[in-house]
């Protein structure tokens, strides 16, 4: 096929790092199918794909505006073909189509490995529908990689178990699915030869990780493996559930390469409020003990979490309890969210607070932590760091990030500087903070 006959075809994408994966994958996919040329420019492409997000309201909120503005395009005559893709395909198949009849077609969320096929077969028969089973484990070595060069996600798991009663991700991903540490290693080889620096590890729940294989193993397991690729500087462990972190994951943070850094989603800190969210084991003194050893055993460790507010009987007192425990452990990162009421939950049918009780309960949250991220990035001022440079943000200005920085979620070190290359890790001071942000020094 010549390039004249190859169609422009770009995606949007929306969601989280764990869909960001996908949206490498459908890419790769299209770049080794040959019937493309992949744009960035929606306005400049034949056929639009978007990657949508259905985790909560607000997440769909956003895509339907997506499809909305590119179906505007679209009947403009800038663009010939619009295909929603993902998560909230699956929630919402048909009605997606009902609500939106110039939409072309939906696929929901798979291996992508046939995506191809789906998208010719849309062009041909508009309106059309395809699903796949939930049982398959994600290969994720044909990738096109759209972050930043010197890092890249590396997922261990696919689907979750934890049925939270309020998260509709196991109906929409399936059941927890790990891949075989084989498979794991020979992605993370093609990744470091492919000029990857640092490896996020991700997953639903990657404490949970190697309990359903045949020849069953753990995190640990596997990212000891990792620790010994050559070339890689980086790990950064993501979404370890706390139930299921074990004596065992206290030495994760001992293995080279390894960050001081966790993302470990508490949700709540009542006891009630976690059972009834069904957080497995955990309870106000279990998170407590546990939070507590982690920073008393790992030096220098940042920790990162989600709590959700205005769960459905949450009361005043309860969220008191949990502001409290917030403004007495001072996580480093946090992120909250008001709890959104997601038919097929299990926490669905329970009656739901009043959002204006919700948003206000998360605006004493995000206040209080603003005011502890602003503290912590005072006391950085003065302390030195390994930072790696990642992208020039105006003339002389780079923005990098350090251990304690997350890409993508948490705030970042900007450093000034002529002759900087991404990519590069320096040894910095930090000589100043704006907000959230710290401004470093060559040293
Ligand atoms: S651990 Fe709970 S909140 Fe996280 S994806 Fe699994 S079911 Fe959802």
């Amino acid at each position: 096929m010549s390039s004249d006959e190859k169609m422009a075809i770009s995606l949007i994408h929306l969601g989280c790092p764990k869909n960001l994966i996908d949206t490498e994958k459908i890419l790769g996919n299209l770049a080794v199918a040959e019937n493309y040329i992949i744009s960035q420019m929606p306005e400049d492409s034949d056929i639009v794909l978007i990657n949508t997000c259905g985790f909560i309201e607000d997440a769909r909120k956003e895509a339907r505006k997506t499809i909305k503005s590119t179906l505007k395009m679209k009947k403009k005559g800038q663009i010939k073909a619009v295909i929603a893709i993902g998560c909230m395909v699956e929630l919402y198949k048909e009605k997606l189509l009902q609500e939106f009849p110039d939409l072309d077609g939906v696929i929901g969320f798979s291996d992508y490995k046939e995506i191809n096929e789906y998208i010719q077969s849309i062009l041909q028969k508009k309106q059309q529908i395809f699903l796949s089973q939930k049982d398959f484990v994600p290969s994720d070595d044909l990738r096109l990689r759209v972050t930043a060069r010197n890092y890249a996600y590396l997922r261990v798991t696919e689907g979750c178990s934890n049925h939270c009663t309020y998260c509709n991700i196991p109906g929409i991903r399936g059941e927890m699915r790990s891949k075989d540490p084989s498979q794991i290693l020979q992605e993370a080889r093609t990744l470091v030869e492919d000029g990857v620096k640092e490896l996020v590890i991700i997953g639903q729940d990657t404490a949970n990780y190697g309990k359903d294989l045949a020849n069953p193993c753990d995190l640990y397991d596997i990212v000891e493996q990792l620790s010994k690729l050559e070339g890689l500087r980086w790990m950064r462990i993501m979404y370890m559930h706390p139930a299921h972190f074990t004596e065992r994951f206290f030495a994760l943070f001992s293995l080279p390469k390894v960050l001081p850094y966790l993302e470990m989603p508490i949700q709540h800190i009542n006891t009630r409020i976690l059972r009834l969210m069904g957080r497995g084991n955990t309870s106000k003194e279990y998170l407590h003990g546990l939070l507590t050893k982690l920073r008393n055993t790992i030096p220098g460790l940042i920790l990162r979490s989600t709590v959700m507010v205005g769960f459905p009987g949450e009361t005043e007192e309860e969220f008191q309890e949990l502001l409290h425990f917030l403004q007495e452990f001072r996580l480093e990162r946090l992120g909250a969210f008001c709890y959104s009421s997601e038919p097929g939950t299990a926490s669905y049918q329970n009656e739901d607070l009043p959002y204006a009780i919700k948003k206000e309960r998360y605006e004493k949250v995000m206040q209080l932590q603003q005011k502890i991220a602003f503290e912590w990035a005072k006391n950085m001022v003065g302390k030195e760091l390994e930072i790696v440079v990642e992208e020039c943000v105006e003339e002389n200005l780079w923005q990098c990030r350090s251990y304690g920085e997350a890409p993508e979620i948490d705030p970042c070190i900007y450093l000034q500087g002529k002759k900087l290359k991404s990519g590069t890790f320096h040894r910095v001071k930090i000589v100043q903070n704006e907000n959230y942000d710290l401004i470093a020094k060559k040293i």
